[in-house]
């Protein structure tokens, strides 16, 4: 058996098809995986063949912990769960008066209405940053998409826009009310101190949460150490995916992550 439960498609920022990436999967010997794309999931309306590979349906919630952006991964839900669907519209919505934010700002310092050109570039799934810069250089603004990050759109330029996610019980509540699992992904990449991470941890369970990505992508094995102690403490099951994004790029490939360690109860134990 080969997990991978957290995996992007084209449905948000991906870069292959629902059918693509369990192709990709196939090839790499994946025998469970689950596509959680950013708040939204469109990659489960394709045609995709579920016989030769378990698709676990999945899904990534953006949500703000103490000004922290935190993703709180939602595995094996119910997919035509009406309260999941109406947060995943909140969501949605959310991006789009950001969307819109962003391009007001851009044009203020003369750019064009950028709106038309990136919903475009999305083609259907979430406007984010990253067609913005693309539509920066498209347009010949930028040299390049660094610097399309540099100027306009990095973090403390001006369309570095806050977004108004939901909040964490919410986000965890929806998950619930759908039948699925909520789990704090990749808990080593918000930058948080040990005391901070278990104050997130104590939270997250509160609010309902009963697992973490005790591995998320190549991670080293003081990190999943410290994680998997973590999820012992807080009586938390374990997780596990690379977070793929592309095949080629910075992020890791499909199944491109160590093993669970073997005191971890894994999150698919009541599943099969
Ligand atoms: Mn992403
Ligand atoms: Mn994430
Ligand atoms: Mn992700």
């Amino acid at each position: 058996m080969l997990a991978d439960l957290h995996t992007h498609s084209t449905a948000s920022d991906g870069a292959l098809e629902p059918g693509e990436l369990i192709d990709r999967a196939l090839e790499r010997g994946i025998t469970h995986l689950a596509i959680t794309d950013h708040d939204t999931v469109a990659a489960y309306s394709a045609d995709l063949p579920r016989d030769l590979l378990h698709v676990i349906p999945g899904i990534e919630l953006s949500t703000v912990w103490r000004k922290i952006g935190v993703h709180i991964v939602g595995l094996n839900i119910d997919l035509e769960n009406t309260e999941l669907a109406g947060g995943v519209l909140q969501q949605q919505e959310a991006r789009r008066r950001r969307a819109e934010t962003i391009a007001k700002r851009l044009m203020k310092t003369g750019i064009d209405d950028p709106l038309p050109a990136v919903t475009e570039l999305a083609g259907g799934s979430t406007i984010g940053r990253p067609h913005f810069a693309k539509h920066l250089v498209d347009i010949g603004h930028v040299r390049d998409l660094r610097q399309a990050y540099k100027k306009y759109l990095g973090d403390g330029k001006t369309g570095d826009v806050r977004q108004h996610w939901a909040s964490l019980p919410d986000v965890v509540g929806w998950i619930r009310a759908a039948g699925g699992v909520a789990v704090l992904a990749h808990p080593a990449h918000y930058g948080q101190t040990m005391t901070k991470l278990r104050e997130l941890l104590t939270d997250f369970h509160d609010a309902g949460g009963r697992a973490i990505e005790v591995v998320s992508g190549r991670q080293d094995a003081t990190t999943t150490r410290r994680l998997a102690g973590l999820a012992t403490e807080f009586s938390l099951l374990a997780s596990c995916g690379s977070d793929f994004h592309r095949p080629a790029g910075h992020g890791v490939d499909l199944g491109c992550f160590p093993p669970l360690p073997s005191e971890c109860r894994p999150v698919w134990d009541d599943w099969f």
